[in-house]
């Protein structure tokens, strides 16, 4: 039999106020993949990546991740869980430095292998090593996102999501980050789920995508078939 996904949410839907932000959403990463979600500006998708963090919680539907019911969960305790996130608009802590940050997100499992994840974030992405005791706020956007990141790495997780890492910078920091995500999953097997508006860099990443317009999703397939898709291209693409 097919195993379970990692993380499925089913049926889904949440609401600011009276808003119904989520529409019957169904998603589903399994173990090993990279998805995306692609949408325009407010059609939801930071609302999903917080829907499964549980804030705002599910009105209806299922969220469930390594086999575990987790939509009434409060947030610290999914924070527990081994899926980390990397927030849109970075959201590291601005005063400590890019070592204690890096602390921080080690703190998530016990601490444990602190050291040797450290390094391993350092050969990743060698500017955190050269601005090792720097201050995160005084950071630039890419060294910020890359530090988000590798904040979230540390903790070792089991699904790794990302909101909109392309935010802001500059084309060839966006193309660094996205080849170490990929390399991560080519070499360990990382799962990614990754929320982005830059729709042609995050179907070139993924193996599966999923567009989302106005709460809902509306199309889904293999990263090349929503490339090739004609719809796609019209609404995301174009002039991109
Ligand atoms: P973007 O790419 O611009 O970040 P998005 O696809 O991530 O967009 P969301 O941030 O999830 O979109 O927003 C979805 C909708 O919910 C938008 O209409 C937004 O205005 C609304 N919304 C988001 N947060 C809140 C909130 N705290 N209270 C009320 N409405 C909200």
């Amino acid at each position: 039999a097919a195993k379970a996904p990692l993380l499925s949410v089913r049926g889904v839907s949440a609401y600011y106020g009276s808003i119904r932000a989520l529409k019957n959403v169904d998603v589903e990463v399994n173990e090993g993949e990279i998805v995306a979600l692609i949408g325009a500006n407010g059609a939801g998708k930071s609302t999903l990546m917080m829907t499964i963090f549980g804030q705002p919680q599910a009105r209806e539907g299922t969220i469930t991740f390594a086999g575990q019911d987790i939509t009434r969960l409060p947030t610290h305790e999914i924070a527990r869980l081994n899926l980390a996130q990397s927030p849109e608009g970075r959201r590291i802590f601005s005063r400590m430095t890019v070592r204690e940050n890096l602390q921080m997100g080690a703190a998530v499992n016990g601490g444990k292998h602190f050291a040797e994840d450290l390094e391993r974030m350092c050969t990743l992405f060698p500017r955190l090593r050269e601005r090792i005791d720097q201050r995160g706020g005084t950071m630039s956007g890419g060294e910020q996102q890359m530090l988000a990141i590798a904040r979230a790495l540390m903790s070792r997780p089991r699904l790794l999501m990302l909101d909109e890492p392309s935010l802001g910078l500059a084309p060839l920091v966006v193309k660094q980050i996205f080849s170490t995500v990929r390399e991560l999953n080519r070499t360990e097997g990382l799962t990614v789920f990754i929320v982005e508006q830059n729709a042609y860099h995050a179907l070139k990443l993924a193996h599966r995508g999923y567009v989302m317009v106005t709460g809902a999703v509306t199309m889904s397939g293999t990263g090349q078939a929503l490339l090739d898709d004609p719809q796609v291209k019209a609404a995301y693409l174009e002039g991109g």
